[in-house]
């Protein structure tokens, strides 16, 4: 046996017990003809002393940061206890130290705070993961893994895994490609989600199934996403919507309870996507504070201030408290909405000042009494700053909502450790793109319509097929969306009006998805289900924004692993055999 203990366990009732510990050195100092040091596991830190006259006094004088050693001796009571850490009433005097490996001087730091950058700490993933928040956020990540694994298992579900090597399932996003050497000219497609699969599940009869399970999306890594990322992965069938939501409320229930001992709200609040749109500007709300917007378009036309005149839509959010925002400050926000990420052309205030007096960027053209009813119609409070956007109705709602949130921030609205879940129900079918002149599919193209939108779905009107609702929803946590799914379609003729739809032509759809079409003769029976984003839950739950934190081998921005060095290149042999050809010019 290597060790009798762990570095996290002694405590002070251990006193006088022989032990022996295993683990790194992250510290070794000497003092007097002492030397004291750190040993590290991960379950903690305990103290070793050497004495000077100890047998193990010549090895210790060798140790260095990370050795991995050996360390027996007696478990003593500490003179100056350190109550920072579990083991800090006691420490080890030790009569025998074994140098198991030694280790050259590590890059940075590895202790609670690193002093090692971003890019340096991935190249060398293996020792930051040492580091106790990253030991926290694996620990957090496998007890939720547990966690829901219990509670869909007690539910009845099933984990089945499917196949990485797929052909490509449109989620939205462009698919990782693998080369197939047996079938000259043709590839695999990585899956952005077992989507197809799980569908494939519920026909062949295995109607409560989930997985946790790797996706990939070859996206621009913008906003803290991941090439390949991982997803709780549900569908079940003879289910309706409300069947989905209540069984998935209850997994979100039963994590939180048993990960945070958090009690979340039961049950948990619905909103449409339409009074999402226009209450939050989003259709992931962050509903931990209110700041609803207040569409004041009537109540401004018509006065001659031709900016609100020609607007579509004038919104505004009553920010609590801050009527005392200075002029550079506002001239500051101002600036801030027109920045591209934003893309507002200009930004109108009305503080309500404490005296009860009104001033606004708008003075010229409203009068102070004007001013008074429209803060009295946003229910805004003497002492409260009203911020209002005005253009395209969607587009301006968009945008006020980003305003929205950064307001929350700056006035500590967002706080991590308060948990607001919610769903959004009631997306629309389809997504009309300008740019393509044709419809998208909002959430993916097996999500059904609603039944009482069916006339509208085998309309050949544009207005008509924008009108359809889709029995789709998505759970939003804390401004997130961290999951989402539908109840699907599961008739031939319905998936197959879906791709016309979608503009895909029957062959098109016959070639890429012929199999769920086909599938779907032999009696598929009604089902759904979701998928939650798993790093994300894992982040969101440890109070982090990021992701990458909580994956223990992540990649970079540019979707690169700096540890491994990939991608990389693969030799002329190996490129021939896969019958490619490279046209990078070197
Ligand atoms: N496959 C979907 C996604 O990855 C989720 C679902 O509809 O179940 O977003």
């Amino acid at each position: 046996m290597y060790r009798t203990h762990t570095c996290g366990e002694l405590r002070l009732a251990d006193k006088g017990s022989k032990v022996t510990l295993a683990g790194w050195v992250q510290k070794s100092r000497r003092l007097g003809g002492m030397t004291f040091i750190d040993l590290r596991d991960r379950y903690g830190i305990t103290q070793l002393v050497v004495e000077a006259d100890s047998p193990a006094a010549a090895a210790a004088e060798e140790l260095g940061r990370e050795f991995v050693i050996q360390a027996e001796g007696e478990v003593i009571e500490r003179e100056s206890r350190n109550a920072k850490i579990p083991t800090g009433d006691i420490e080890i005097k030790v009569s025998a130290i074994n140098i198991l490996n030694r280790s050259v001087t590590p890059p940075f730091t590895i202790e609670e705070n690193s002093d090692g950058g971003e890019d340096l700490r991935a190249r060398y993933r293996y020792l930051d993961l040492r580091r106790p928040p990253l030991q926290r956020a694996l620990a957090l990540r496998h007890r939720l893994a547990h966690e829901i694994r219990s509670y869909l298992d007690a539910q009845g579900f099933m984990e089945i895994e499917t196949p990485y090597l797929i052909k490509s399932t449109p989620e939205g996003a462009r698919d990782f490609v693998v080369p197939s050497r047996m079938n000259p000219g043709t590839f695999y497609a990585l899956p952005q989600s077992p989507q197809t699969f799980k569908q494939l599940l519920m026909v062949a009869g295995y109607d409560r199934y989930f997985q946790i399970v790797r996706c990939f999306r070859d996206e621009d890594l913008r906003a803290d996403r991941q090439p390949e990322f991982t997803q709780i992965d549900c569908e079940m069938s003879f289910v309706e919507q409300e069947d989905v939501l209540s069984t998935f409320e209850g997994m979100m229930r039963s994590v939180f309870k048993g990960a945070l001992g958090v009690d979340i709200p039961n049950p948990i609040p619905r909103m449409s996507w339409a009074d999402a749109m226009d209450s939050y500007g989003s259709d992931k709300p962050d509903i931990r504070f209110g700041m609803k917007f207040n569409d004041v378009t009537a109540q401004v036309k018509g006065f001659g201030f031709p900016v609100f005149d020609a607007a579509e839509y004038v919104g505004a959010i009553v920010v609590p408290g801050c009527a005392g925002y200075t002029r550079k400050q506002l001239d500051e926000l101002t600036e801030w909405v027109k920045r591209p990420q934003v893309g507002a052309k200009g930004l109108v205030y009305v503080k309500c000042n404490e005296d009860g007096s009104i001033k606004s960027s708008i003075d010229k053209f409203y009068t102070p009494e004007q001013l008074k009813a429209l803060a009295e119609s946003c229910s805004a409070a003497s002492g409260d700053l009203i911020l209002m956007l005005c253009g395209p109705r969607r587009k301006t709602q968009t945008q006020l909502g980003v305003l929205r949130i950064e307001m929350g921030g700056r006035l500590g609205l967002r706080d991590p450790k308060v948990f607001a879940p919610l769903w959004i129900v009631d997306f629309p079918l389809l997504e009309w793109s300008e740019e393509d002149g044709r419809f998208y599919a909002m959430h993916h193209p097996f999500t059904s319509p609603k039944p009482e939108h069916l006339d509208w779905f085998y309309s050949d009107k544009k207005e008509d097929l924008e009108r359809v609702c889709a029995n789709a929803y998505d759970f939003v946590l804390n401004g997130n969306e961290l999951g989402g799914g539908s109840i699907r379609i599961h008739d031939a003729g319905m998936q197959s009006r879906m791709f016309e739809v979608l503009g895909i032509s029957a062959e098109e759809a016959d070639y890429k998805f012929g199999f769920i079409i086909n599938a779907f003769k032999f009696g598929a029976p009604p089902h759904g289900g979701l998928a939650f984003g798993f790093d994300r839950l894992c982040a969101l739950f440890g109070g982090q924004e990021t992701i990458r934190d909580y994956i223990a081998f992540p990649k970079n921005n540019q979707g690169r692993d700096v540890m491994i060095d990939s991608p990389s290149k693969i030799d002329d042999a190996q490129m021939e055999e896969l019958f490619l050809a490279s046209t990078v010019k070197e």
